[in-house]
């Protein structure tokens, strides 16, 4: 391929709006082309990085026994209906009508559609396991969309559904994909972690997010040595053991304009952590009270999926002075009445506690379970924070990242089969419940988060396996025709073992054509100059390692150098 020919339009600044690294080298490597908030064009060269993510994921897929199929991107208002999520999923569908005014929505996942198709196709557990997967594009209506093509709302995603008898021929597959998912981050080039995550909307009982590393990344990884790693949301917490003390008699302080825990303890001498945190939620609706230690925070995704509810929030003033007797900011646990109380797993150890007194301006001192409060639940509710101990080897300190979800493979058990009435005739002729997983990759997002894991400053460096092409070879002077001779050369030997090769043919300056080389991220770059030429040599330079990477060659071993690193005989 000819640069010349090919549309590359790069520049030399990013557009303004261009937020993140990523967004904006795709925009000036000519990758990409913003058409509206949050819609892009994939032009030549993010198209063929797509295409190149694309087929090693369909290569795993097919590998884990995956069977491809195409959904509509157009869904049914009845289906969603049917599973409740054309409400649950709220603004973030995109909906419209046809000339008949049926509804129906843009898909934003394919849950309801493929479920739908099983269970009018698959009858009996013979027809068991199958797993159906597609490419095709999904559709979310972000309040704000942002980053470039990473919170866009239109995206390429790989979705698929594997259909089982049982939780067992689930769990082992599960693991089958999360091996395939595994491939698919090594075969990509990523520095990655799979983490333990919460569901989210899609729901089920279990989850792995795949995330790629990088400074940019939402996301914060909680992780340890020992192979433990968690979505921050999701990462389990350790009960602490506090050291016992002798129960004091409980006893109220004035306590007149301290505020917050820190004043609090300060004012009495004391410690965060010495202090219970009284807190009152309103889960869907019912107030309940949660109890965490001082200088711990409460985490409502894990009080949310304790409590089964599908919204929790702080409680209205109203509430709280209902429940405590007590403005805002004096709750405490003693002597609450009627009302749920759930305690973290750290706070039934703090003996002689702080706590509010449910009393304007006073706090209760030497507060102690059992004797003073009592609780409901003892769980897991707060926040993992920088010095907590592995959940699981329960001896290294846990190890904070930033990351960019780029998969996510879910555990969902019977949830869509049983809204969807999905069922299968099992061996004995008894009817039952089909049981799900679903498993999913941004293939859009796979890009920028490459790039934000994978750049430096003159631009993109594409890991060996996704680049939209392999090589690049630019000829310093292409009209001289001994260059001429060897660039063809060298083309010619390279694309016909199956290599992308592109040749920087415009009639430019060699250093504009370094730039851009650099700037689009093209793993090996081949020069050909008259000067090495006229002693038989070309220039090689692998583009991850800068300056140092460059090696002078003859023509032959440049090519047999490159085709060692693509492990092509
Ligand atoms: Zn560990």
């Amino acid at each position: 391929m000819f640069f010349s020919k090919l549309l590359i339009p790069t520049l030399r600044e990013a557009p303004a709006d261009a937020d993140i690294v990523s967004a904006k080298l795709m925009i000036r490597s000519g990758m990409v082309r913003k058409l509206a908030s949050g819609l892009y064009e994939f032009l030549p060269l993010g198209l063929r990085a797509l295409r190149k993510i694309e087929n090693i994921i369909r290569q795993e897929m097919n590998a884990a026994g995956g069977q491809e199929i195409m959904l509509p991107l157009i869904s049914p208002k009845d289906l969603w209906l049917e599973t409740g999520r054309w409400s649950v999923y709220g603004k973030e569908l995109f909906r419209l009508k046809d000339r008949k005014d049926a509804e129906f929505c843009l898909a934003p996942t394919a849950e309801e559609v493929v479920t739908d198709l099983v269970r009018k196709d698959i009858k009996s557990y013979r027809q068991l396991p199958i797993m159906l997967y597609q490419f095709g594009a999904k559709f979310r209506d972000e309040i704000r969309p942002r980053f470039g093509i990473m919170r866009s709302r239109e995206f390429l995603m790989k979705d698929a559904y594997s259909f089982h008898t049982d939780e067992a021929d689930l769990e082992k597959y599960y693991k089958t994909m999360f091996d395939a998912y595994t491939n698919v981050c090594v075969r990509c080039g990523f520095n990655f972690r799979a983490v333990e995550a919460a569901s989210g909307a899609i729901g089920g009982s279990f989850s792995h997010e795949f995330m790629i590393l990088a400074d940019a990344g939402e996301e914060e990884i909680v992780w340890c040595n020992c192979g433990y790693g968690a979505n921050g949301e999701k990462a389990e917490t350790l009960k602490m053991e506090q050291l016992q003390e002798d129960f004091l008699p409980m006893v109220a302080v004035f306590t007149p304009n301290v505020g917050v825990v820190e004043d609090v303890a300060r004012f009495l001498n004391s410690y965060p952590s010495k202090f219970i945190k009284t807190m009152i939620y309103s889960a869907d609706g019912k107030p309940v009270v949660v109890l965490v230690r001082g200088d711990h925070e409460i985490n409502e995704i894990k009080l949310q999926s304790l409590l089964g509810a599908t919204k929790v929030v702080l409680a209205d003033e109203q509430t709280v002075t209902s429940i405590t007797n007590a403005p805002i900011g004096f709750a405490g646990p003693s002597g609450l009445k009627n009302v749920k109380i759930i305690a973290d797993l750290s706070v039934v150890g703090i003996s002689n506690a702080i706590t509010g007194a449910n009393k304007k301006d006073y706090h209760l001192r030497n507060v102690n379970y059992n004797r003073d409060y009592k609780v409901d639940i003892i769980a897991d509710v707060r926040k993992v924070m920088e010095g907590d101990t592995c959940p699981r080897c329960k001896k290294e300190t846990l190890k904070f990242s930033r990351g960019i979800e780029i998969g996510h493979i879910f555990k969902l058990g019977a949830k869509y089969s049983k809204s969807l009435n999905a069922t299968y005739l099992d061996i004995n002729g008894k009817e039952n419940f089909i049981v799900m997983g679903c498993y999913g990759i941004g293939v859009t997002r796979i890009l920028a988060a490459t790039i934000e894991q994978s750049h430096d400053d003159n631009g993109i460096i594409w890991p060996d396996n996704i680049a939209p092409f392999e090589i690049v070879i630019v000829p310093v002077n292409y009209a001289d025709e001994k260059t001429e001779e060897v660039t063809n050369k060298i083309y010619k030997e390279l694309s016909a073992k199956g290599l992308d090769v592109l040749i920087d043919d415009r009639d430019e300056r060699a250093g504009i054509k370094f730039k851009d080389a650099d700037l689009i991220g093209i793993p090996y770059r081949i020069t050909i100059g008259e000067k090495n030429l006229a002693n038989g040599n070309v220039e090689l330079k692998a583009r991850r390692n800068g300056k140092d990477g460059v090696k002078l060659l003859t023509p032959e071993s440049a090519i047999v150098e490159i085709l060692k690193i693509y492990k092509i005989a």
